[in-house]
């Protein structure tokens, strides 16, 4: 069986507040493989955002460890891990956080410039986001779905092995969202890139392979759709 693309071991967080510390993440073990659409559900505040940024090396766990593509990027210098990140791992946020002086070509490109290896072609990607029209737009002259298909196509000019979304879709109308999805599931079929999503909406969990609860900072239970190919 291959390894899988993510696997964290005993996570906590704590955040120090004053004298106490508060724990965020207690206890989680989590694998994800290649290919696989994974959705994390839970209430606000139950620690979705800290999990995410963590298995995406934006910030360390107090404890545990967690191996990306076989790596395990909480033993590493930081100018390590930002390449590692740079390299393997993709971001899209609530909020599209485009550079807004910059076109939608100029902006898919953006970070192809700050890490070496392989990179995919940023018009093919436009044209993935259904974009290619727009390359000479700046984000204003833009719509929300837009903006957010600009910002997919430039989370994966570094040809990351994991896409991470938070909220991708919370911004967006129920049409422009299935918009999305189709994107997240077509990228699965043409690149088997693998997904892991922050939602809070019910269509996103749809296209999921696999649904993940997470409540007070540990998982409660998970729901196996079992739509992933092998
Ligand atoms: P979610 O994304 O599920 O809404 P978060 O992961 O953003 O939840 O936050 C989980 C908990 O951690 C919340 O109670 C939040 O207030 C707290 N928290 C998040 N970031 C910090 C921080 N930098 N310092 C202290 N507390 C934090
Ligand atoms: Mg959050």
């Amino acid at each position: 069986m291959q390894s899988p693309v993510i696997d964290a071991r005993a996570l906590y967080k704590c955040y120090t507040l004053g004298n106490a510390q508060i724990p965020i993440l207690r206890g989680i073990d989590l694998t994800v493989q290649k290919g696989e659409i994974v959705a994390l559900m839970g209430p606000s505040g139950s620690g979705k955002s800290t999990l995410l940024g963590i298995l995406g090396g934006l910030d360390l766990p107090t404890s545990g460890k967690i191996l990306i593509d076989g790596i395990d990027i909480t033993r590493l210098p930081e100018s390590k891990l930002a390449e590692i990140r740079g390299r393997k791992i993709g971001f899209v946020f609530q909020a599209y956080n485009l550079v807004s002086t910059l076109t939608a070509i100029e902006n898919v490109m953006l970070p192809s410039y700050f890490v070496k290896g392989k990179k995919k072609d940023p018009e093919e990607l436009l044209e993935i986001v259904g974009l290619s029209h727009r390359r000479n737009n700046k984000p204003t002259e833009m719509s929300g779905g837009e903006q957010q298909r600009v910002a997919i196509a430039r989370a994966l000019i570094n040809n990351p092995k994991i896409l991470f979304g938070d909220e991708p879709t919370g911004n967006l109308d129920s049409k422009t969202e299935l918009k999305i999805l189709n994107l997240f599931q077509r990228l699965r079929e043409d690149f088997d890139s693998t997904i892991f999503l922050v939602t809070h909406s019910d269509e996103v969990a749809k296209i999921a392979d696999r649904i993940i609860y997470i409540r007070d900072g540990r998982l409660e239970r998970e729901k196996n759709v079992g739509k992933l190919k092998n």
